[in-house]
């Protein structure tokens, strides 16, 4: 489960910036999780509390968006959105697509104290 050691380097991540920034706390976390990117989102739920318990994180609220995965066809030479890897051109059924978007996992937003 890869999505414990990403949620323990998002915690990382927070540490640093909170030093930066001067913030103590973090109240609500908006996490993007493209739907192409192999991370399960209901996994990181799980691994997020795990990992941010006993840290400035401890108890913010995880909100989770995922975008959908954008690919550029060249068949039809448009760009597509697309559910999942390996589906097709929405628009002319071809495979011959390169995945643009959706591919992340990133912090959107943060609401600190
Ligand atoms: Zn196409």
């Amino acid at each position: 489960m890869h999505e414990m050691s990403l949620a323990e380097g998002m915690v990382t991540a927070v540490q640093e910036q909170s030093k930066l920034q001067n913030f103590r706390h973090v109240k609500r976390v908006i996490l993007e999780i493209g739907a192409l990117s192999h991370v399960d989102p209901h996994a990181m739920e799980f691994s997020f509390e795990a990992a941010t318990r006993g840290t400035l994180m401890d108890g913010a609220d995880l909100e989770i968006l995922s975008p959908a995965g954008q690919a550029r066809c060249f068949a039809c030479d448009s760009d597509v959105t697309i559910e999942r890897r390996g589906d097709g051109c929405p628009n002319c059924g071809s495979h011959q697509l390169i995945v643009t978007g959706g591919e992340d996992m990133k912090i959107k937003a943060l609401e600190v104290v």
